[in-house]
């Protein structure tokens, strides 16, 4: 008989965490057979040995993968999707900011409600200052408004899906993997369900500024080519109006002679046309490095091991 139900959680640098994250679960959990799919996402810290005391004590509650070096939280989902076992999936994060409880109240959701698919949790009440709200709210609009698929606003990776929904996912075998934008384009009937983050539970947040920017980047590129229309449109743009000030300039040598240099234009002029050149030719950049290394069809991740329980092997 299949489980029932596999938590997918991934884990960079969780040695405080991921064994409240399993007691929790077994207390939430209590009467349905779940297992957690633990990755360990190249740690700096001692979560594999927590998560290997935590497997030898449990073997039947939990799939271990190890991973070779940090591949980031998008090749962990997709290592943790790779090898669940469950009927159902939930991806959660393991440092206890989203609440296994909500994770139960989404299963027993799709259990009541067969003709969803899966369902999203996004944050009611995000603690995090204005500037954030106003950058994210500033990213959404501009994504929505580029990506050829609607994002949601503040639904997060924390769902709970089908197995129909999973092979779905692991259909879509991209190297550079943006979760939001592969949940949005394999489409399926979702239901946005509200919950309250918590504080993390131990550690830091492996977000900066500069990532939560390269992410943004990510999300465009990978989900959209308008930006390259974009820069077809401004480039068309700009050389019209070239031309528009060649034929002014033309005809104002011809009537009124050579009077003025012009020092100020040419500088002006440089100036726009170099900013424009350097930002279009960033943008193909982007979209070539993309498949650069798409064309390589390397692995989402690699493992150096994975523990999981095998009851008919056992007896
Ligand atoms: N994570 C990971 N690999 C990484 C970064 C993060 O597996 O390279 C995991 C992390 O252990 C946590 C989840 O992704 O379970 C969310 O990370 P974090 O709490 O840092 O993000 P936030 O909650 O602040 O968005
Ligand atoms: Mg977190």
């Amino acid at each position: 008989m299949r489980m029932k139900l596999s938590l997918v959680a991934p884990c960079y640098n969780e040695e405080g965490n991921v064994r409240l994250f399993c007691e929790t679960a077994r207390e939430v959990l209590k009467g349905i057979e779940y297992e957690i799919v633990f990755i360990n996402d190249g740690s700096k810290d001692h979560t594999y040995e927590e998560q290997r005391k935590i497997y030898d004590e449990h073997k039947e509650n939990i799939t271990l993968i190890n991973f070779s070096r940090n591949f980031g939280k998008e090749a962990g989902i997709y290592a943790g999707l790779t090898h669940a076992k469950g009927e159902f999936v939930c991806i959660i994060d393991t440092d206890m900011q989203q609440p296994i409880e909500v994770a139960r109240e989404m299963l027993e959701f799709l259990e009541q409600n067969p003709e969803y698919d899966e369902v999203a949790a996004y944050q009611k009440a995000r603690i995090e200052n204005k500037l954030m709200t106003i950058a994210k709210d500033g990213f959404y609009w501009f994504i929505n408004k580029m990506c050829d698929v609607e994002l949601y606003k503040s639904a997060s990776d924390f769902r709970m899906m089908r197995r129909t929904v999973v092979k779905a996912i692991l259909q879509m075998s991209e190297y550079h993997r943006f979760s939001k934008g592969i949940f949005a384009w394999i489409g399926f009937n979702t239901y946005y369900r509200p919950y309250e983050v918590h504080e993390r539970n131990s550690g830091t947040t492996s977000w900066s500024v500069s990532k939560l920017i390269n992410y943004a980047i990510e999300g465009v590129v990978s989900f959209s080519t308008k930006p390259l229309r974009v820069v077809i449109k401004l480039g068309i743009g700009t050389s019209l109006l070239a031309f528009l000030y060649m034929i002014i300039v033309v005809i104002q040598k011809l009537a009124f002679g050579n009077e003025v240099p012009g020092y100020p234009t040419i500088i002006v002029l440089i100036l726009l046309i170099g900013g424009i050149q350097l930002t279009v030719l960033g943008i193909i950049g982007e979209y070539l490095s993309k498949v650069h290394i798409e064309v390589k069809n390397r692995p989402i991740y690699i493992s150096k091991e994975i523990l999981s329980y095998d009851p008919d092997q056992e007896e």
